[in-house]
């Protein structure tokens, strides 16, 4: 009997021992909303595509205000710390997020799982898109460097690498949330199979037009025009960064003229200034392209994301290249 309320003792001594070695323990995960995985989104477009692959089943937060410019904003110290806390965080990469190194750096948390969803995909050089219809003009001014614009970083705009973003996405969901695999697998299944069409439409609509150039506010458009076969040539450059100088709005004048270009593209979130003035100048009007940067808050109630803003770019696009 004395023997048996040893063996107890010691057992719950054990438990114990077990227990608040536990607790005490830092490497536990402490996750959010019903064991949900929480992931962090580096801007609009990285935020979305996580969505459509982790739906309800993680706890999603693109950590850019809404309506934000993406290519100028960085993380504040509170924002570094949540992205410390994370299970995944998804960003495009190729030069998009050029504060991601130094922050990822930063943050010790060795289960964070990173996805640079554009790490399979081929890249398009920046510099060539400097260099196209543009004799001479030297577009480095002072405080700005092409540093962060080797590549042209908007990859997502056109629907086969958003596939492929979408399938790295859905990869990391499955590693670290293997539970709900076939969840996440079926969400991308569905996804592709929209890209797909979305794809068959660019191709098909854009086929039947006659025009080719395009003037767009920055140079977003390199991948969906290498796609379709269609020609940009940008009011500012790569990463949204300046107005134009005198002697590149006449070199933008001048091509409108020549190509008898009738739309000129711009964004919501650039200043209107300058295509607007260009536009009076040659006649040509000014509407709508969305690079999906960064939607207004006003845009995410609307309900439009990804597939209705790529319909809507392609919509303008027929009617500017009628
Ligand atoms: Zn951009």
């Amino acid at each position: 009997m004395r023997r048996r309320i040893k063996w107890v003792a010691l057992m719950i001594l054990c438990l114990a021992f077990l227990i608040t070695g536990c607790f005490d323990s830092s490497n536990v995960k402490t996750r959010g909303d019903n064991d949900k995985i929480n992931v962090y989104a580096s801007f609009y477009t990285m935020y979305d595509f996580a969505k459509k692959i982790g739906g309800d089943r993680i706890n999603l937060t693109n950590i850019m205000p809404a309506g934000t410019e993406p290519h100028h904003w960085e993380p504040s110290p509170k924002d570094i710390l949540e992205i410390g806390k994370a299970d995944v965080f998804v960003y495009n990469g190729a030069g998009m997020e050029p504060w991601v190194e130094k922050v990822l750096g930063s943050i010790n948390n060795k289960s964070l799982l990173v996805v640079e969803t554009s790490k399979n995909i081929e890249l398009i050089s920046g510099s060539h898109y400097h260099d196209e219809d543009h004799d001479g003009e030297d577009e480095d001014k002072e405080g700005h460097s092409h540093e962060d614009t080797e590549y042209d970083p908007h990859v997502w705009l056109s629907p086969k690498n958003a596939k492929k973003q979408m399938e790295a996405i859905k990869d990391a969901f499955v590693k670290a949330d293997p539970e709900n695999s076939e969840y996440y697998e079926k969400n991308f299944k569905d996804n592709a199979e929209k890209l797909d069409i979305l794809d068959k439409e660019f191709r098909e609509e854009l086929s039947k037009c006659s025009k080719k150039d395009i003037v767009v506010g920055h140079l977003a458009y390199g991948y969906l025009c290498e796609e379709y076969g269609l020609k940009q040539n940008a009011i500012e450059g790569l990463s949204a960064e300046s107005e134009p100088t005198p002697a590149r709005m006449a070199e933008i004048v001048k091509f409108i003229k020549k190509k008898d270009i009738k739309v000129i593209f711009s964004e919501k979130l650039l200043s209107q200034k300058v295509p607007n003035a260009i536009a009076s100048e040659t006649g040509a009007k000014v509407e709508f392209l969305n690079p999906l940067g960064g939607l207004s808050q006003e845009e995410i109630d609307a309900g439009k994301e990804y597939f209705s803003v790529m319909r809507e770019n392609l919509e303008a696009l027929k009617k500017a290249l009628e």
